[in-house]
């Protein structure tokens, strides 16, 4: 039997893995203080997989006939190596792309930067992450000088008075993690501002807290709303603001502009729900009394071209009420991809060097060229985020080949059309994966790797917990593991330093690149979790016993003090117009993850939610001549998608939603919006305007 973790989210619900005698695994759930025991269906059943008849076993490389067709790895190398050196020769270095991906191991997300910087000497790496919570990452580094999802144990929730969801619905992308609002539901502290009523805005009823419904692309406005209220009503924790925070006074000057009335106009909540919600908030911060408050994001607060300030708006509250930085409250945000947390500090994106060092800063340059034996200055500066790197693609100037790991932007990414054109005009695509994703479709090259039950490495879930996953059963023989990988092709690109194969030597390599960085992983060795179980960073020595609670005595800004910075609420970026007067919101079901590449391979998955739907509310239905169960046509300034509505009054009559994880015909993101926050990159995925047709 092997201890490990699940798969999927970033809750990374522990299991054991017992070898069956026909192949593959049987999962069962194991006690673990994020799931306490539990697995929801995604994790029950994800070792279907392992021995799924989809699984790719061998290399794939594109034939004369445009075929993709079984090959050696000799072959698939050989083309690979040919497709490099002919665009380097031409485009120099940048003219190769690296997109990696946030279900990496963390000694995965270290390597893959190191050999698109090292090997492939390129600054154009970045990675879907870019997608997930760049804009809780940038609005969190911003204020605090560090950017850890959860910076307290989730385990904390259950002891607080109320907890606010802001764009997160936990009850359906992670459910066991449910189990810590129990105590809170109990209090009536659940509070949930989303346009939905989701299962987890639905937790909230029978006196168990309150769901606040805005319009699309208002959070920012809510929160300051709620903002406005707490300082009239003077619930603002004045001792905590002078000690640990600057920049109050122009924080609580730009909430003056948002009283509950203008807050009804534009977000459309009533007066009386946005004071019952502050007074209710209040009351449970420390200064009010309350045994604690915290105050979660999640991607619905944060996919949106202005997500750092709205981000920033809920990091402001939290701040003024004094909830950070002390043990029963704070702020988070709800990562959502199984290693999104590990997968961002360890220089997959495009401005970072292991241990959240920014590439243009020349200690950091000099500490990982130390690491990676190096001279700092041949390291390549800083790259293009996603969105920016994809548009690229093909284009004169622009790169000519990428490698995709652990990704499927040609569903995932925003306007996913204009994706697939440019992943199609590369001269050579490759791609690392174990299931045919519509990204590896599109392969030139498509390289097999093993699966989570047979790879060894460390995940960092989203409390910045770090922690072991174990091999249960082999790859399949012709698999190959992207250490390997990576380790072969830098060899034959004639890298100036060789890359380690063996995953535990890797965290050695990873936890001296990142000492002294940020996300300081000094102390963490796979020995040691075998011991432990689970390590919170930062951990810089071997002795220490790891941090899972952030800020207590400082912040890791300069000055050791919270920065608020005021924000001003904007228009969505693609906002309604005659032609286009509805809203769509995007999101997740429970029995699919992600782009649904590896969930729409399991038939216990499909059988639950087989294709993708419309939701809107009956009145917009009748408006709009839409019967139950019919075909409806959206339309974007981007393109047009058919899928059958679903009637139901849990959604504003002005909104419609539907789930991401669908391909084709059924991509939603053919419609979304490529617009990025200038902070963060990251892209208005949830929120654009459509025209629905009959169809
Ligand atoms: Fe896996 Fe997340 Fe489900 Fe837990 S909640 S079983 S980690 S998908």
């Amino acid at each position: 039997m092997t201890q490990t973790h699940c798969p999927y989210c970033a809750l990374q619900c522990a299991m054991t893995l017992t070898p069956l005698a026909a192949g593959g695994v049987e999962v069962a759930p194991r006690d673990f203080p994020t799931n306490r025991g539990g697995l929801c269906q995604k994790g029950w059943t994800s070792a279907a997989l392992l021995t799924s008849a989809d699984r790719i076993t061998t290399p794939l490389v594109r034939d004369e006939q445009g075929e993709l067709a079984p090959a050696t790895w000799e072959e698939a190398y050989a083309r690979i190596v040919e497709g490099v050196r002919a665009a380097q020769e031409a485009g120099g270095p940048d003219a190769v792309a690296v997109f990696g991906g946030g279900g990496l191991t963390n000694e995965k997300a270290y390597s893959i930067g190191k050999f698109a910087r090292v090997a492939l000497g390129t600054s154009r790496i970045d990675y879907n992450g870019r997608f997930c919570m760049s804009s809780a990452a940038a609005a969190g580094g911003r204020a605090f000088g560090l950017d850890r999802g959860l910076p307290f144990p989730l385990e904390d929730l259950a002891g607080a008075d109320s907890v606010m969801l802001v764009g997160s619905n936990l009850a359906e992308t992670m459910p066991p993690s449910v189990q810590h609002l129990a105590a809170v539901r109990e209090r009536g502290g659940l509070i949930v501002i989303d346009p939905r009523r989701t299962a987890t805005a639905a937790l909230t009823e029978d006196g168990c807290g309150m769901h606040l419904q805005p319009l699309p692309g208002t959070d920012i406005v809510v929160l300051l709303g709620l903002l406005h209220l707490i300082v009239a009503g003077g619930a603002t924790d004045d001792a905590y603001l002078a000690e640990r925070v600057d920049g109050w006074d122009d924080v609580k000057a730009s909430s003056a502009l948002w009283w509950p009335e203008r807050v009804e106009r534009v977000a459309g909540i009533p007066v009386d729900e946005l004071r019952a919600a502050a007074e209710l908030f209040a009351a449970a911060a420390p200064a009010g009394g309350g045994a604690g408050a915290f105050l979660l994001t999640g991607r619905g607060a944060e996919q949106h071209a202005h997500g750092t300030d709205t981000v920033t708006a809920a990091i402001n509250l939290a701040l003024a009420l004094g909830l950070v930085g002390r043990t029963g409250s704070g702020y988070g945000c709800v990562t959502g991809q199984g290693n999104g947390q590990g997968g961002r500090e360890h220089g997959q994106k495009a401005d970072q060097l292991p241990g959240y060092r920014r590439i243009d800063d020349p200690a950091a340059r000099a500490h990982v060229g130390a690491v990676w034996g190096i001279d700092p200055d041949s390291l390549p500066g800083v790259g293009l985020p996603a969105v920016e790197l994809l548009d690229a693609l093909g284009r004169p100037g622009g790169p000519r080949v990428l490698f995709v790991h652990g990704a499927n932007p040609a569903v995932s990414g925003p306007d996913a059309g204009r994706v697939r054109e440019r992943l199609s005009a590369l001269d050579l695509l490759v791609v690392a994966d174990f299931v045919p994703s519509e990204t590896a479709r599109l392969a030139d090259v498509v390289l097999p790797v093993p699966q989570w039950a047979e790879e060894e490495g460390t995940m960092t879930s989203l409390e910045g917990r770090v922690l072991r996953r174990r091999r249960a059963v082999p790859s399949p023989d012709d698999v190959r593991d992207e250490l390997q990988i990576w380790h072969d092709l830098a060899e034959m690109l004639g890298s100036p330093v060789a890359f380690e194969t063996d995953p535990e030597l890797v965290m050695q390599e990873l936890a001296r690149a990142s000492a002294g960085g940020v996300a300081d992983y000094g102390g963490v060795s796979h020995d040691r979790l075998d011991g432990e179980e689970s390590i919170f960073w930062p951990c810089p020595d071997g002795q220490h016993p790891g941090t899972p609670r952030l800020f207590l005595d400082r912040f890791a800004t300069p000055s050791g003090r919270a920065r608020m910075v005021p924000v001003t609420p904007r228009p969505v970026d693609d906002d309604l117009r005659p032609d286009a007067p509805i809203h769509l919101v995007t999101g997740r079901l429970l029995q699919h993850y992600q782009s649904g590449a590896q969930t729409r391979l399991v038939p216990e998955l499909m059988r639950g939610e087989p294709r993708a739907f419309v939701q809107l509310h009956p009145v917009l239905a009748s408006r709009l001549g839409v019967e139950e169960g019919a075909d409806v046509r959206l339309t974007s300034t981007r393109g047009t998608i058919t899928a059958a509505a679903r009637l139901s009054a849990d959604i504003r009559p002005d909104t419609i939603f539907m789930p991401f994880h669908f391909a084709g015909e059924q991509s939603v993101n053919l419609l979304t919006n490529p617009a990025t926050d200038p902070i963060s990159g990251m892209p208005e995925f949830k929120v654009c305007a459509v025209a629905v047709t009959t169809a």
